[in-house]
């Protein structure tokens, strides 16, 4: 029998129940009852999952295998300028030899485009866990372009796979593989053939992708839009706007930022699957992490997450979550609808059956009303 990871053993036992497995099977555009969606580690209800694309993939002999990862030296050198010119960026902005204004509007694109992460290519491209009409999803492609992190599809395809082969082989980031190479270590190291033969697997199962128009209209256009909206337009406005020097406007607005946006998302791989609690499944690695969610803007409670991936909140109601108020924000003009959650009868009895006993240390789950789907 084939080795299972922790999501893996959680969809077997998933689908030993007809009526949730039909749920899941569900397309992608109908209405999910939450309460009789099924309760998996999985990533993504979508119409991948009609397909067994597991049939074929032995990860035992993948995990077996002797694999050696190489260097990828043009992004270890990318990586290691961005850090080095980085570092001179912290020491402009400490030494006040930057305007005021510069490192604010840094901090502001930091905040404002991290949205084009966590509400855009995490929560509704890569987990599908709300729908969005055309406006939002361009204004989230718009975000997630100026954090200059690849385009949608490599990335949500990756994030699928990190999902549903978590601390395996094939997991692009394998927390196993220690904090380093989660970190970033993943991203200037070839990748071991196992995430490669399931990276392969995934996209031919993720046609919700194939199908976006904006996701194509971004993946197409990528290298000019990231020129413009990474570099060119961050390092124009401090110039232009407020007369800062171009070095600082390069250094600043366009290195240090893009450095340290690339480290919060880093931090989720990372910190979040290293430190904290396990108050809903204590079996795998990812954690509740306060530090990580207040970085990033709410996509720290990543135990949490990994347990219920289709949640739109990415943890229960009460956690500080910024993103989850953007995404509701959207909601309340109608761009963003069929968000979903777990309900805390869900969410109580996961804790309870695989917790570490840390739920409702520091609050309750909301018992009442607010837990379901909302058109
Ligand atoms: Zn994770
Ligand atoms: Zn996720």
């Amino acid at each position: 029998m084939l080795r299972m990871a922790p999501a893996q053993k959680n969809i077997e036992a998933c689908n030993s129940m007809p009526s949730q497995l039909k749920m899941r099977l569900m397309p992608l555009n109908s209405k999910v009852n939450n309460s009789a969606q099924c309760e998996n580690n999985n990533s993504v209800n979508t119409i991948s999952d009609k397909v067994n694309i597991d049939a074929e993939f032995d990860l035992e002999k993948y995990e077996a295998m002797d694999f050696k990862a190489k260097i990828r030296w043009p992004d270890l050198i990318v990586q290691v300028l961005l850090h080095l010119v980085s570092i001179y960026g912290l020491y402009l902005t400490l030494t006040f030899k930057a305007k005021l204004l510069t490192v604010l509007y840094v901090f502001f694109t930091i905040y404002t485009s991290g949205f084009g992460i966590t509400a855009g290519v995490h929560r509704l491209w890569s987990h599908r866990a709300y729908q969005a009409r055309t406006p939002l999803r361009v204004i989230l492609a718009i975000l997630f372009t100026v954090t200059g992190q690849r385009d949608i599809y490599t990335w949500a395809l990756d994030h699928r796979v990190h999902h549903k082969y978590t601390e395996t082989a094939a997991d692009p980031h394998d927390i196993r593989r220690g904090f380093w190479f989660a970190h970033v270590g993943w991203l200037v190291l070839t990748p071991h053939p196992a995430v490669e033969d399931r990276r392969a697997a995934l996209r031919k199962t993720s046609l919700d992708l194939d199908a976006d128009p904006v996701v194509k209209w971004q993946k197409k256009y990528f290298i000019p839009m990231f020129a413009l909206l990474n570099v060119m337009l961050p390092v124009w406005v401090p110039w232009y706007c407020w007369n800062e020097t171009l070095e600082n406007s390069f250094v600043i607005s366009f290195v240090t930022r893009f450095t340290i946006t690339l480290n919060i998302a880093f931090c989720v791989n990372s910190f979040a699957h290293l430190w904290g609690n396990k108050p809903y499944d204590r079996f795998i690695k990812s954690t509740e992490n306060i530090l990580v969610s207040l970085a990033a803007l709410g996509e720290g409670w990543h135990n949490y997450h990994h347990v219920f991936p289709w949640d739109y909140r990415t943890s229960e109601l009460g956690r500080i979550n910024i993103s989850t108020g953007f995404i509701d924000a959207f909601a309340k003009i109608g761009w963003a609808y069929n968000l979903k959650m777990a309900t805390s009868a869900m969410i109580i009895s996961r804790a309870k059956r695989s917790g570490d006993g840390t739920l409702g240390e520091t609050e309750e789950p909301d018992p009442t009303a607010k837990n379901e789907s909302i058109e």
